[in-house]
Formats: structure tokens, sequence, C-alpha cells
């Protein structure tokens, strides 16, 4: 799974092709991890030829071969940037070399190096999003390993109700939910797990705190697994307690929104329409100006990938597209609701792979 196949170099070529590159240096990790199987903190990868070198340091020695079967790997003592450019430096040759790079994660530390080691006759591309293109269409190896991930985080989030009561900090619930991940086999949470209560579930993004769960308060729980390398993200809304029928109404028109998206979402049409779905469900019940963010994001190997899908994303939504789809309404003082799946876009037809039931969880 995580070796390198024949299919990525070549789909790797041909955008680096597009782009008129005859290399392409690799620095964001989550792509060298896609494109070598190598998960160590510390490479660059150069794709140049047919092949594909790793630059990592003594550390991962064994694990840069292990991992990486098909990279010829170069296990450098300078900075790694610097041992790239004078790799690059070895094989050029009179015609003037293309070589790209990914501006969005090459600091300006490796990147002097790099031109420095490489010297004169390189033309350097700044590329953004070249691999990332090609990781937003999953394959069926990744979709597998994906809908595990995601049944991982949905076993956690059903078992909510033997932590999830009052009196109980919000650390504590983070605290239970990260080690039911990892007791299930996930390698780690993909995000830092949210926890929010009351009118802290108004805040979308909140990190947990020692505040403690109350009765007749609205919990929102955020949370995904990373499984063998894929992450997986889904929410859960909780009331603690028998909650008011304003409660119900608004849930009842989150899940009303969640559908309208679903149903809006396969291959061909823009991540915008979908976005755009979600959202005119909310505006009917009077709701669009609670719901603050984007309907959803394409995830896997990173927990934010492409498809964004916010209202003005052009973008077309592809068969391999992992999304999730996660409205929500977040009203202050008194607290937010938010259900969030993660849906698989096939050629036809979609698939849900968060297996977790979907109404308002009454604990
Ligand atoms: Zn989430
Ligand atoms: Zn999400």
């Amino acid at each position: 799974m995580s070796v390198l196949s024949q299919t990525r170099l070549t789909q790797v070529r041909e955008v680096m092709a597009a782009t008129g590159a005859d290399a392409l240096v690799v620095t964001h990790l989550p792509n060298i991890f896609y494109l070598s199987g190598f998960s160590g903190s510390n490479a660059i990868l150069l794709v140049l030829g047919d092949v594909i070198h790793l630059f990592t340091d003594g550390r991962y020695t064994i694990q840069a071969h292990e991992e990486a079967p098909l990279a010829r790997v170069h296990i450098v003592r300078t900075p790694l940037a610097e041992a790239c450019g004078e790799f690059v430096r070895s094989r050029s040759s009179r015609k003037r070399m293309h070589v790209a790079f990914e501006a969005a994660s090459l600091n300006v530390d490796a990147w002097a190096r790099l031109k420095k080691a490489a010297r004169r006759g390189i033309a350097w591309k700044p590329t953004t999003e070249l691999i990332e293109g090609i990781r937003e269409v999953k394959s069926a190896e990744e979709l597998d390993v994906m809908r595990s991930s995601a049944r991982l985080a949905s076993e956690v989030i059903a078992e909510a109700s033997d932590f999830v009561r009052p009196g109980v900090a919000e650390l504590e619930v983070a605290a239970e939910i990260d080690y039911r991940l990892r007791h299930k086999g996930a390698s780690g949470p993909s995000f830092e797990t949210i926890v929010a209560s009351g009118p802290r579930s108004a805040l979308p993004h909140a990190r947990p705190t020692e505040k403690r769960l109350q009765k007749n308060e609205l919990v929102v729980l955020d949370l995904g697994a990373i499984l063998r390398h894929y992450c997986s993200d889904l929410t859960r809304t909780v009331f603690l307690g028998r909650a008011p029928a304003r409660i119900r109404r608004w849930y009842k028109a989150v899940e009303q929104a969640q559908e309208a998206a679903h149903d809006a979402l396969r291959a061909g049409v823009t991540a915008g329409s979908v976005d755009r779905a979600a959202r005119r469900v909310l505006n009917q019940h009077g709701l669009g100006p609670y719901f603050v963010h984007g309907t959803g994001h394409g995830l896997g190997i990173e927990i934010h990938e492409r498809p964004r899908v916010g209202r003005s994303q052009k973008q077309e939504i592809r068969a391999g597209n992992v999304v999730t789809l996660e409205p929500g309404i977040y009203v202050e003082g008194v607290g937010g609701i938010r259900i969030e799946d993660e849906v698989a876009v096939h050629a036809r037809g979609t698939e849900v792979l968060t297996t977790a039931p979907h109404g308002l969880l009454e604990l």
C-alpha cells in the first residue's frame, strides 16, 4: 500500500511534463509519504527521470530502506536541501535544467541552500499543489484504509454514552476519546480532539478545557483517527438531558442541510454547488447567519485536503474524492450543533464511510 506504485510515478511525471519540469523537489512530508512510503520527519525527495531519490539523515537509515524500497535512499550529514542541491548539480548537463519545487513548503533557509548548492544553470519553477492534485483522487487501496479509519472513529463515538456525562471535564472526555482511538488501533488522533460544551460549543474549533459538562447543555464531539497513515473525521452533537424543542428544531435543520449536501454530491458537479445546497436549507430555516464555515473538505493523508467544499469553489468533484459534509450552526451564548460525516464519491453514486448513528444523542 505504501509502496510507490508505477501509476503514481507516471502521474507525477505527467504533471511535471505539463509544467515543463525535468525534476521535482518535494518537501511537503505528506507528499513524500505518498510518493515513496517514507514516513520519517526529515526528508526531501527528488523526482528525476525514472528514479525517486530520498534524502534523509542517519536516524532513518533502517526506516527509509524498509518503507521506501523503490526509492534511492541518500543518508546525508549535511542539511538535506544542500545535499539535494549538490546532487542536482552532479546531474545537470550543459542543457539548462528545469527544476520544480513546492512553493508552499520550502522554507527560505532550505531554498537558499538548495539554490546555492545547485549553482547556476538551473531554472527553478515554483509550483503549488502538484502532488495534492493527484492525491485528491483516492485509489481502491486508499479507500479501503479510509473506510477502516472512518469505522474506527465511528466506533469510538458510538461509545460516547460511556464517558460523556455531567460532571466530567471536557479534557477528560477528550483524553478518553484519544485513549479509545489508540486502543482500537489508531496511531493517534488525526487532529486535536474537539470537546466543546455549553456556550463553548458555539466555537467551531474549540479546544477542550477544564470546564465540566453540565446537565441541559449541548456538547460537540469532533474527532478522527489516523490509521495506517490515513485520517478520518466525524462530528456528533450530544444534548445532556432531554433537548428542548428549539434545539431539536435546529438539529433537524442541520441534519437536513447535510442531507441536501449529500444529495448534491456526485462526480461532475462543482464543490461550490454542494456547499450551496447545505446553505440553502439553513437559510430557509433562518439559520444561515449561524453557519460560519464551509460545508466540508477533502481528507486523506492529511486532515484537510482538496477539494474544499466551500461556497465559491469552482473545482469539480471527481470520482475518488473523499470529503466531509459538516454543516453546523453556532449561536453565541447558547451553543453549537454540527453533524459531520465522510463521504466517498464513486463514478456512480456515493458511499458514506462513517458508520455512527446520526440522530441527536440525548444522554
Ligand atoms: Zn471534524
Ligand atoms: Zn472536518
